[in-house]
């Protein structure tokens, strides 16, 4: 509990509900971080080692996401301690007792995240009513199967590609974690001519300087095959990609993946953030010292949850994605403006921008 106490600030964590149900073996934690723009929205992560201060964390970056998205909505996140590939049977009770357990917690959404999917979500809708990426049956909108999040990251690297005068015609970029997001971002980076010259998932990386296929990239994820079969094409380890010269590098895989022992290797102009919190602090700030333009995290990949907020409020797919590109264009030139002129770094201008938000929904709220 200290621990939590610790992680408390001004913004929050407004509240943190235990859930502990010994019929059905339930675990879990809801975190609602910050109501001031509205009911808080945030994933469902289930896996046997997530903790209660993750909770409050992911929480956190949520709230920060939302508001700088301009959504009505606060930010807020839940963890179920479990395995997450038990038994299907056995998964739909544990998530359906989770959702009767938050019936009452009428300012949280919940959403599909790490461990959970739109079925997921559709067991929870069923329950209460009450969350966002459902099956398309229930008015969902499939935000991965479409690329939300990878389409928004493509609207920010064309924002920043034209803030530093690099021509995306020929431009060279490197995904790391060829998923959802890391695909559909290179599809549409492509379409935009840029060339990918290297790709990796959990098995390894696929390079070459001339350009890799992406149609076939794509094709071999959803065949349930691995970049490295990509046939002639140079492989090398998962960590070869961060190595390799580039001029856009997105991180869409993990937490943490550029820190202090190798962000010096990297070679790019541009890091577009897929993932959240892929790079830490220190090495962001070493990035941005050597003139890379960093583009931070829960401002260029908030396609998803834009995209999940839509459908919230019964929008529908095209809406979806005009919301995406007008914001997340709106927010990486207003960053980008932001840090030239206040010679800050380009994450402290983003939170800047999404914490005056907050306080500014504050102060219509009445206090409770
Ligand atoms: P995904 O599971 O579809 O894809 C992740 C990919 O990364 C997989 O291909 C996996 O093999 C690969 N991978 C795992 N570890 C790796 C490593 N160490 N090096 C290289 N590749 C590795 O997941 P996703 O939905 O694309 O999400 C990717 C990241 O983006 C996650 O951190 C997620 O939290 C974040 N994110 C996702 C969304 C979304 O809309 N899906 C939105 C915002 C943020």
């Amino acid at each position: 509990m200290e621990d939590m106490f610790r992680l408390a600030d001004d913004l929050g964590p407004a509240k943190i509900v235990h859930i502990s149900s010994c019929q059905v073996g339930l675990r879990a934690v809801v975190a609602v971080d910050n109501t001031a723009c509205g009911p808080a929205i945030g994933g469902v992560r289930m896996a046997p080692d997530v903790s209660a201060e993750e909770a409050c964390r992911l929480a956190r970056a949520m709230t920060l996401k939302n508001a700088a998205a301009g959504l009505p909505h606060g930010g807020g996140k839940s963890v179920i301690f479990a395995d997450p590939k038990m038994a299907a049977l056995e998964k739909e009770k544990l998530v359906r007792a989770f959702a009767i357990a938050i019936a009452d917690l009428m300012e949280y959404i919940p959403g599909p995240d790490m461990g959970t999917d739109e079925l997921a979500m559709g067991w929870v809708y069923d329950e209460i009513g009450r969350a966002v990426g459902l099956p398309r049956e229930l008015g969902g909108i499939p935000l991965d199967e479409l690329g939300a999040t990878g389409f928004g990251l493509a609207a920010a690297v064309d924002v920043a590609a034209k803030a530093i005068k690099l021509d995306l015609q020929g431009a060279r970029i490197s995904v790391q974690g060829f998923g959802a997001v890391g695909k559909h971002a290179a599809r549409l980076l492509a379409q935009r001519g840029c060339v990918l010259v290297a790709a990796s998932d959990s098995s390894g990386t696929v390079h070459s300087t001339s350009g890799l296929d992406v149609g076939a990239l794509i094709a071999l994820k959803e065949a349930g095959k691995s970049v490295i079969d990509l046939p002639n094409a140079n492989k090398g380890t998962i960590n070869d990609i961060i190595g390799l010269p580039c001029d856009i590098w997105i991180p869409a895989a993990r937490p943490d993946v550029l820190n202090k022992d190798n962000e010096w290797r990297l070679k790019t102009k541009i890091v577009a953030e897929g993932a959240n919190i892929p790079c830490t602090l220190e090495a962001e700030m070493a990035l941005e010292a050597r003139g890379v333009l960093i583009l931070p995290d829960f401002v260029v990949n908030a396609g998803g949850v834009i995209c999940a907020a839509t459908e919230y409020h019964g929008g529908s797919e095209t809406t979806a994605f005009a919301a995406i590109d007008e914001k997340i264009r709106r927010n990486t030139t207003l960053l980008i403006e932001k840090s030239r002129r206040e010679r800050v770094s380009t994450r402290e201008a983003a939170v800047e921008i999404a914490t005056e938000r907050i306080w500014n929904a504050q102060r219509v709220r009445r206090w409770r």
